[in-house]
């Protein structure tokens, strides 16, 4: 055994090639409420990753403060979809399109405990 994988028989190589692209598939973004938060989101795959982002657009001076505080920025493309801004594309300026920050929830996971027993 030379460890390399027979190839897969009876199979179109075109569908071969579908298969190992999807993973990378992005998606147009949906408008969509947050399930915790109820506050409006976009919703996109990215290259394959789940892109939350908050609706409301952010001007080009605030992404820094974006970035600063740990959220990713994306760009939104007019064909909808959303683009992870890695510091390459941030440096290159080529993408063109509205600003938007990852979205952060801020509602609280779990109601306060109530006091069951009193003393
Ligand atoms: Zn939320």
């Amino acid at each position: 055994m030379t460890g390399r994988r027979k190839p897969e028989k009876g199979r179109n190589p075109v569908d071969l090639e579908d298969r190992r692209t999807k993973h990378l598939v992005s998606t147009p973004a949906k408008l969509t409420t947050c399930p915790r938060c109820k506050t409006p989101v976009l919703v996109a795959l990215d290259e394959g990753l789940r892109a939350v982002v908050d609706l409301a657009a952010i001007p080009p001076a605030e992404e820094i403060r974006a970035l600063l505080s740990g959220r990713k920025t994306y760009t939104r493309l007019q064909c909808g979809e959303l683009v992870y801004r890695e510091p390459d594309r941030i440096r290159g300026g080529l993408l063109k399109g509205d600003l938007h920050q990852q979205h952060t929830c801020q509602r609280k996971t779990r109601p306060a405990q109530l006091e069951l027993w009193s003393n």
